[in-house]
């Protein structure tokens, strides 16, 4: 079994940014991931909000992160964190490719879409229903598809969709939106994006087992309709990637995980860092500010391991 000062769970901007900072304090960092580093940023097209670019690609902004996060030595690995035992100094990583032992943890793992939860979601997955504009926009070039939710993923993602398709039309649940008033004004100024407002979907529904159209009702009026569309992009909301960590005793009941200003959990030598943390704003700029502070914090706890052995002696 390997044995590393600091394992970070999770490629994103948090912990590409807790490996920078611990590995140029000369600590040994493995950064293990179950896919591509980058994390969500990969799903994104334009980033105009990380300072330093006026506007970045999400996979160009994750290689240029992979790479500095990368030149003091740490190490990447693949593989899916099935679970970790505390045993005190030391941490025993589980994945489906292997164990690592550990003196410090940063959990980095981010989160995911929601399902919406209605008929035909399930089983149009990749017919149609999607949860990533960016990897999937592409097949409905000409076409009409429809977005739901309000937030700032539904209305980035749509405006982006605008780029491909006939028509986007953004089927919310509300009357306003909730995503930040600059991406809000530029999706009412698009003349290819519509709105639904009040909509209590029901079903996606679907013809020869591709998506046909999402089938709503009018919380006002109580009318039935239904919007032609052959994408249904699904934007509701995001939950915590923390099933691994269910026995560490750091989870809130809705699975997200609760730090200090010092990115430590309640349990000495794990940390969190980035989207998975239980807080506000959601950004890459926040989870690189955590990601740093927890690289520092590794390298003091780690100290005071080594301060107390010393002293113990
Ligand atoms: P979100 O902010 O939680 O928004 C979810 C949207 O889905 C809300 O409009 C919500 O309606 C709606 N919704 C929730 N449950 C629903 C249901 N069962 N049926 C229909 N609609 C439902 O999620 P998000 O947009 O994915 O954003 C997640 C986080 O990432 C946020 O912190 C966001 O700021 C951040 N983010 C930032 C950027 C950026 O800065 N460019 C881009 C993407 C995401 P209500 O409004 O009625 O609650």
């Amino acid at each position: 079994m390997k044995t590393y000062d600091v394992v970070v769970i999770g490629a994103g901007p948090g912990g590409l940014t807790a490996a920078l900072y611990a590995s140029r304090a000369n600590l040994s960092v493995m950064i293990l991931d179950r896919g591509i580093y980058g994390g969500q940023m990969n799903n994104t097209a334009a980033i105009e909000n990380y300072p330093g670019f006026d506007s970045i690609l999400g996979p160009d902004l994750s290689e240029k992160m992979y790479k500095s996060s990368t030149q003091f030595g740490a190490d990447f690995g693949y593989g899916a964190v099935e679970s970790v035992e505390d045993k005190g100094n030391v941490k025993i990583i589980h994945t489906d490719d292997g164990d690592y032992e550990t003196k410090a943890l940063v959990i980095a793992t981010g989160s995911q879409y929601k399902k919406i939860g209605v008929p035909g979601e399930d089983e149009l997955s990749g017919r149609g229903v999607s949860y990533c504009a960016v990897c999937d926009g592409a097949f409905f070039k000409g076409q009409d598809v429809a977005v739901i939710g309000g937030g700032d993923s539904a209305v980035e993602e749509g405006i982006y969709l605008t780029q491909l398709a006939k028509s986007v039309t953004i089927i919310h649940r509300r009357d306003q939106l909730r995503a930040q008033k600059i991406l809000q004004d530029r999706a009412f100024k698009n003349d290819k994006i519509k709105f639904v407002w009040n909509a209590d979907v029901k079903e996606i529904m679907s013809e020869d087992q591709k998506v046909a159209g999402v089938r709503y009702v009018d919380k006002e009026t109580g009318e039935e309709h239904v919007v032609p569309a052959k994408g249904a992009f699904i934007y509701v909301g995001i939950q915590p990637m923390t099933s691994a960590f269910k026995d560490l005793g750091v989870l809130d009941e809705d699975g997200w995980i609760n730090t200090n200003d010092h990115m430590e959990t309640k349990v000495p030598g794990i940390f969190a860092v980035g989207d998975v943390r239980k807080k506000d704003l959601r950004q890459i700029a926040t989870a690189v500010g955590e990601g740093g502070i927890a690289g520092q914090q590794v390298f003091s706890y780690l100290q005071e391991l080594a301060d107390d052995k010393v002293s113990a002696k």
